[in-house]
């Protein structure tokens, strides 16, 4: 007999390494990867009927497989939502949540802290197909109040933000969205479901890059939107179904494996993350130190709030500029330079000339990203290890900013 989880409330532990697993009549242990693009039927009439939907049968991985839906449950569960779709990045999650909902005429009104690609689809995309958007801080409730005055059909934000790490506070910003007419999406990569749960504070759509915490070891792309059975079934399902943003069964599958130990992984980068906020923090040549728990942080209190822990990204600016930027990241030996983030592996990356350097340098300096700024993903190495590693390389910044005040 397949077996799977009871159907009853689990926590997120329990629900992270057994939830959404639907054994098959072979009793395996470990979810297995159904890597096959089709399936058959057992006769023209059962495939008449599931057509029709009358007969339940998996058609066709573009927009099924039981490998996928078994992540999906997983997902739906965690987050406590009544369904998911999973997609192939994080990139066509947020796509497919957005141009799913939209049609021509719409109006958008999105945090300009959004994700580099997030900020091109609203800012360029979604202007293409004759939807209005309208970009606003994040941080300031007079600005979503004036922009939500007029009725909007989508309202698309980011919290904490990358690379900033700034708040946007989900239960004002929602109250608003929907007196406007409008649903909420949530970009929840940096807190995971884990840290942060959207929903319970009204929004109405939660997308993920899986590629980032939920896999956390570097391996695959992957994305995920949550939302009510409704929209999902109604809205979400027919975009992702004819248009084919699918994951693969095996990068779903990696991801599922990833996500048995996410409960381990996201407290311990949490904890190493803080300290080394910390550790930042103290030292002269860091002139701005963004980690959302830290006392210093402008909304530390509506972080706590909202989250159960500041996260595994820490922001800081380097006295001295992209020279003295440049130098940190060139003279650290243990933390690599790249610009991923979530992964076991401590990364740094210096958002003005990658990850934010096609926003330009006005929108950088709105955003407050400067040309010290660096972004470090704090990963799952001894803390120690890491601290010592970013006391070396910001050592080897004294001769610059000597060299500077002279
Ligand atoms: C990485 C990321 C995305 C995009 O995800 P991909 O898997 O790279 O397509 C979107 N939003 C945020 C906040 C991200 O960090």
């Amino acid at each position: 007999m397949p077996r799977s989880l009871p159907d009853q409330p689990f926590r997120p532990a329990t629900i992270l390494v057994r939830g959404g697993q639907n054994r098959s009549s072979y009793d395996e242990m470990s979810e297995p990867v159904h890597l096959t693009s089709g399936f058959m039927y057992e006769s023209a009439q059962q495939a008449e009927d599931t057509f029709l939907g009358t007969a339940q049968h998996y058609q066709y991985s573009r927009f099924g497989n039981p490998t996928i839906e078994a992540l999906q449950q997983k997902l739906a569960a965690l987050e406590g939502a009544e369904a998911c779709r999973v997609t192939a990045s994080g990139m066509a999650a947020v796509h497919a949540a957005m141009l799913s909902h939209l049609k021509a005429g719409d109006r958008v009104v999105a945090s300009r802290a959004l994700f580099g690609s997030c900020h091109w689809i609203v800012s360029t995309l979604l202007p293409r197909y004759g939807i209005e958007t309208v970009f606003v801080d994040g941080a300031d409730l007079n600005q979503w109040a004036d922009a939500l005055k007029t009725r909007t059909a989508l309202v698309l934000l980011e919290t904490p933000s990358n690379p900033m790490l700034e708040m946007v506070d989900l239960r004002a910003v929602s109250d608003l969205a929907h007196a406007a007419g409008a649903i909420v999406v949530v970009d929840n990569v940096f807190a995971t479901p884990l840290l942060q749960r959207p929903m319970e504070f009204g929004a109405d759509v939660v997308v993920y890059s899986a590629t980032k915490h939920f896999d956390g070891q570097g391996r695959v792309l992957g994305g995920a939107v949550l939302g009510s059975k409704k929209w999902v079934d109604d809205t979400l399902q027919p975009f992702i179904r004819n248009t084919g943003p699918s994951i693969s069964p095996f990068n779903a599958w990696v991801v599922l494996k990833g996500l048995e130990t996410l409960h381990i992984r996201i407290p311990a980068m949490c904890a190493n993350a803080a300290k080394v906020a910390d550790f930042l923090a103290s030292r002269p040549e860091v002139s701005r130190t963004l980690y959302p728990f830290l006392a210093s942080h402008p909304q530390q209190a509506l972080a706590r709030k909202q989250m159960s822990a500041g996260g595994s990204l820490v922001t800081f600016d380097v006295a001295g500029g992209k020279d003295a930027a440049f130098r940190v990241l060139n003279a650290l030996r243990l933390v690599d330079i790249s610009n991923n983030l979530g992964d076991a592996r401590s990364m740094v990356t210096h958002p003005a000339t990658t990850t934010h350097m096609k926003v330009g340098p006005e929108e950088r300096a709105r955003l407050g990203i400067t040309d010290g700024t660096v972004r470090l993903s704090v990963g799952l190495e001894d803390v120690q290890d890491v601290i010592e590693d970013l006391a070396q390389a910001l050592d080897a910044t004294r001769g610059s900013l000597r060299a500077a005040a002279e």
